[in-house]
C-alpha cells in the first residue's frame, strides 16, 4: 500500500518537506545583503510558485541540473534539448533507462523528474533553441545552460543580451548561468546580460574547435588534419551527395581515412591515422559523470541564490581543474569593449599594406576570440570572399590573391558572416 500513500500526496508540500531549504530562507546569514534579502514566507512563495526557470540541454549536465533544481524547490521548470537518447549516454545521464533509447531527452527527463518529485512541473521542448522567438525567452526569470556546444551558447548569449531593453525595465534582463565540462575540468559563470561580461567576452578562454580555412584545405594542406578535413568537408559531399557522415559508422571513417591518407601521401604529409581521422570528424569531448555533478551543483546553487537573494552570488566565473590534482579559482572577467555582442558595433582592424585578402582571411580564422568556421566576407560593393556555396566560392576565389589595399579604401567596412556567429560582424579596415 506504500504506493497509494505516496500518490495521495503528489501535489502538496507535506509537513517538513522543505525544512532544510527553509533554514536558509527564514533568516539572514552573515554575508546576506540586508537590503536585497527579505527572509520569510514571501521568498519561499516566490521560489515555489512564481519563478520560471529554463534549462537548456538535458544531457550529462542537464540531468544533474534538473534533478538539483527539482529537489531545491523550483517547481516550474522548462527544458529544451534537440537530441535523442543514445545507449552511450546511459552511464551518466541518469534520468534515462535502456528502454528510453531513441526517445527525445527533454521529454523523458521531464517525465522522470515529475514522477520522482511530486508537485514539480517540467515542460519539455524537443528541438532547437533557435526555434523559439524572443517572447518565449522573456517568459522566464533565469536561464541555465548545460551544453556541449559553443555555437548554441553563443546564440543563447547573444539573444539574451539583445533582449535587454532599458525602456522596458530590468525585467528584460534575464541572468544566464552557464556550465561546461570537459573530462576532469569544468567551469560555471553567472552572466547578467549588458551588466556583467557576456559569454562572447570570454570566448578566447575556451579551447577553439578545430577549424581550418577552406582555401588551405583545398589548395595548400600542411597538416594531417587538413587532409582529413579535405576528405570529410570536400570529398565526401562530392561522392555521396546529400548523405551525411555517420561518425559512429566504421565504414564511413575507413573511407575518410583512405582518402585522407592518399592526399597526405601526395603532399608528403605524415601523421594521418585511423584514430586521428575519427578524432577530427567526431570532435570528441570526454564526459565524466562526477565532473558534471560538481559543475551542475555550482550552477544550481547560483540559481537558488539569484532568485532568493539569500546569499551573494558568484561574481562571476569559477574554474574547476581536476586533471592535475584539484585546483579551483574564481575571478571576474572584464567586459570587453570590442565584444561584438555586448560592446561596440564595429571592430577596428589594422591591416599591413602588404596583406593579401587570403592573409586577412587566415588571420580571422586564427582569432581565438571569434572562433569562426567558414566565414564569408563582403563589402558595400559586394562579395569579397564567400566560402560557400561552391559557385560563389569559385567566383570570389580570385580575390584571395589580391592585396587588401587594391579592393578596399581606408576606413571601409567588411561584413563577416559565419555559421558560428549568431550575429553579423563589421570590421573597419585601417592600413598600417
Ligand atoms: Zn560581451
Amino acid at each position: 500500500m506504500a504506493t497509494a500513500v505516496a500518490s495521495s500526496s503528489t501535489t502538496q508540500d507535506w509537513p517538513g518537506r522543505w525544512d532544510h531549504v527553509d533554514k536558509i530562507l527564514e533568516r539572514a546569514g552573515p554575508s546576506t545583503d540586508a537590503d536585497g534579502f527579505l527572509p520569510g514566507d514571501a521568498v519561499k512563495t516566490f521560489l515555489r510558485e512564481t519563478v520560471k526557470i529554463l534549462v537548456i540541454g538535458a544531457g550529462g549536465l542537464g540531468c544533474e541540473i534538473l534533478s538539483n533544481l527539482a529537489m531545491m524547490g523550483f517547481k516550474d521548470i522548462t527544458v529544451i534539448d534537440m537530441d535523442t537518447i543514445d545507449v552511450s549516454n546511459l552511464n551518466r545521464q541518469f534520468l534515462f533507462r535502456e528502454s528510453d533509447v531513441g526517445k527525445p531527452k527533454a521529454t523523458v527527463a521531464a517525465e522522470f523528474i515529475m514522477a520522482r518529485v511530486p508537485g514539480c512541473k517540467v515542460t519539455p521542448y524537443y528541438g532547437k533553441i533557435q526555434d523559439h522567438p524572443e517572447s518565449f525567452y522573456l517568459g522566464f526569470n533565469l536561464v541555465i545552460t548545460g551544453l556541449d556546444s559553443v555555437e548554441a551558447r553563443r546564440w543563447m548569449n547573444a539573444t539574451l543580451v539583445g533582449m535587454v531593453d532599458e525602456d522596458e525595465g530590468m525585467e528584460t534582463m534575464k541572468p544566464m548561468i552557464d556550465g561546461g565540462t570537459e573530462g576532469f575540468k569544468g567551469q560555471a559563470t553567472v552572466i547578467l546580460p549588458t551588466i556583467s561580461h557576456c559569454y562572447e567576452c570570454t570566448l578566447h578562454m575556451h579551447t577553439p574547435p578545430t577549424a581550418f580555412p577552406i582555401c588551405t584545405i583545398a589548395n595548400t594542406p600542411r597538416l594531417p588534419e587538413h587532409c582529413i578535413e579535405w576528405a570529410s568537408v570536400l570529398e565526401w559531399p562530392k561522392v555521396f551527395k546529400d548523405k551525411k557522415i555517420d561518425t559512429d559508422d566504421p565504414d564511413h571513417i575507413e573511407w575518410l581515412y583512405s582518402q585522407a591518407s592518399a592526399r597526405a601521401k601526395n603532399y608528403s604529409i605524415e601523421g594521418v591515422t585511423w584514430s586521428l581521422t575519427q578524432g577530427v570528424v567526431k570532435n570528441i569531448i570526454p564526459a565524466i559523470a562526477s565532473t558534471n555533478a560538481i559543475i551542475a551543483a555550482a550552477c544550481c546553487n547560483e540559481a537558488f541564490k539569484l532568485v532568493t537573494n539569500s546569499a551573494p552570488y558568484l561574481d562571476s566565473y569559477v574554474m574547476y581543474v581536476g586533471n592535475d590534482s584539484v585546483y579551483t579559482y574564481t575571478f571576474k572577467p572584464e567586459k570587453r569593449p570590442d565584444c561584438p555582442v555586448c560592446g561596440g558595433e564595429v571592430i577596428d582592424v589594422s591591416v599591413p599594406k602588404d596583406w593579401k585578402v587570403e592573409k586577412l582571411y587566415e588571420w580571422l580564422m586564427e582569432k581565438q576570440d571569434l572562433q569562426l568556421k567558414k566565414p564569408s566576407l563582403s563589402t558595400a560593393a559586394g562579395p569579397l570572399y564567400f566560402s560557400s556555396p561552391p559557385s560563389l566560392e569559385e567566383a570570389t576565389r580570385k580575390n584571395l590573391d589580391k592585396l587588401v589595399t587594391e579592393l578596399l579604401a581606408e576606413g571601409e567596412e567588411i561584413t563577416v558572416t559565419d555559421s558560428r556567429l549568431p550575429f553579423q560582424m563589421s570590421l573597419k579596415i585601417k592600413f598600417e
